[in-house]
């Protein structure tokens, strides 16, 4: 056994909802997992290595519950011209292992990808595992389930009526995929369709969740309007991702069922910011209309107690595998009155919640994987220092050292999202 103690650290702790100061915690470097956390230096065990941080801030990497590694922010248009699709299975291969190195390094150390070209990410998964690629873990969705011409119907498994999502369903958790993912309502990036346009039936939605609850994976709805929302949770989704529109009744079915949000507020903000003459204005007027609901709904959901898991929808215009987790959690705590804890569970335990891995992932706890970022400030007294560099650590290894020199250019970037919607 290698066991590092590393002592004179700052522990994000969830259920004090703060750091607690002069800790110290320690890793088996052959588990990959933490074994010890605790106040002080600890006198119970004598270990191989000694790290001294100096103060310095601990939390679990990042966890982010909606992304699309097959795609890159910067491909989708060119002067308001679609030239998304068609993608070849190797181009979209390569924008997979650009989009998880720049995760990894940027402290995203779990993703759930929910919705790949090809199944592209099912193939990802297995090289991350044998350590062939740099990345986060991945829980995988494969493709997407659409109805025929229906949202990402060009990248989606097209399936119409209960019989095919039924078979379609089977052969993907056949495939190897951890969750399924249905496109329930329209959404903005494709013409022709609105966030409140419902595309699945309540049955078809019904029978997706049970194969996938059959098989013991997880179910994800991507849900904008509001009847889409209410009908995706009475079809038993555990997480609704997006979500523009939540009404009291929504809350009141989310509760009884244990559902989650998966919000992706970065989404919408990158086109509203970014997005002007690039992305075409049929996509960017429904970003207009829906923005300031959106946000809206979702503080009203933190405020009412549904937990938020933390997804930023990385693969969308403007939208990548870098700093957008982290001002994902800007926006929650500027946008959606969260505080900054409730910004850091978002995108650690109550991921690791979502993906149903909240064992092993989420906390810095004894008998959890050794997947934790190093900073230099607090979170709690300012949430974008999450956006500077800092010390990334995956299963008890460190995998990205801090550039110094880095740090002003994520300062800069950072500013640009406290703009007025
Ligand atoms: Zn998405």
């Amino acid at each position: 056994m290698t066991t590092t103690n590393y002592v004179n650290a700052a522990i994000y702790n969830h259920d004090q909802q703060k750091f607690i100061f002069n800790q110290h915690m320690i890793v088996d470097e052959n588990t990959g997992k933490i074994i010890e956390v605790g106040n002080g230096r600890t006198t119970r065990q004598v270990c191989d290595d000694v790290v001294d941080l100096n103060g310095r801030f601990v939390m679990p990497g990042i966890m982010n519950a909606h992304t699309h590694i097959t795609d890159m922010p910067t491909y989708w248009w060119h002067n308001g011209e679609e030239k998304r699709h068609p993608d070849s299975r190797e181009v979209c291969t390569m924008f997979a292992i650009r989009n998880m190195q720049d995760a990894l390094s940027h402290g995203i150390t779990y993703i759930r990808n929910v919705g790949a070209e090809f199944d592209i990410d099912v193939e990802i998964k297995k090289m991350q595992e044998k350590g062939w690629i740099k990345g986060p873990k991945i829980m995988t969705s494969g493709r997407a389930f659409s109805i025929t011409g229906g949202h990402d119907s060009e990248s989606t498994y097209e399936v119409d009526g209960i019989d095919e999502v039924r078979k379609g369903v089977r052969q993907a958790l056949k495939n190897g995929v951890d969750n399924i993912k249905m496109m329930v309502t329209g959404g903005v990036l494709k013409n022709g369709e609105t966030p409140d346009d419902i595309q699945f039936t309540l049955e078809e939605a019904r029978t997706a969740v049970s194969e996938a609850h059959h098989k013991g994976k997880t179910a994800a709805a991507h849900a904008q309007g509001n009847a889409g929302i209410k009908e995706a949770v009475a079809a038993g989704f555990d997480t609704i991702e997006h979500a523009f529109d939540i009404d009291d009744e929504a809350i009141t079915m989310m509760k009884e069922h244990g559902t989650i949000i998966v919000p992706t507020m970065n989404a919408m903000f990158a086109i509203y910011k970014y997005g002007r003459g690039v992305v075409p204005d049929w996509a960017r007027e429904k970003v207009i209309l829906n923005i300031k609901k959106h946000f809206m709904s979702i503080a009203k959901a933190a405020k009412a107690g549904i937990p938020i898991a933390m997804g930023t929808d990385a693969g969308t215009p403007f939208n990548g595998f870098q700093n957008e987790s982290a001002y994902e959690m800007q926006l929650y705590v500027e946008k959606a009155a969260m505080t900054p804890a409730q910004a850091i569970d978002a995108a650690t335990i109550n991921c690791a919640k979502a993906m149903h891995i909240d064992q092993e992932y989420g906390q810095i706890a004894a008998g959890n994987y050794a997947d934790f970022l190093v900073m230099n400030e607090n979170p709690i007294d300012d949430i974008s220092v999450v956006g500077h560099d800092k010390d990334v650590y995956q299963n008890g290894k460190r995998v990205h050292a801090q550039e110094v020199v880095n740090e002003l250019k994520a300062t800069q970037k950072i500013k640009k999202i406290s703009a007025a919607i």
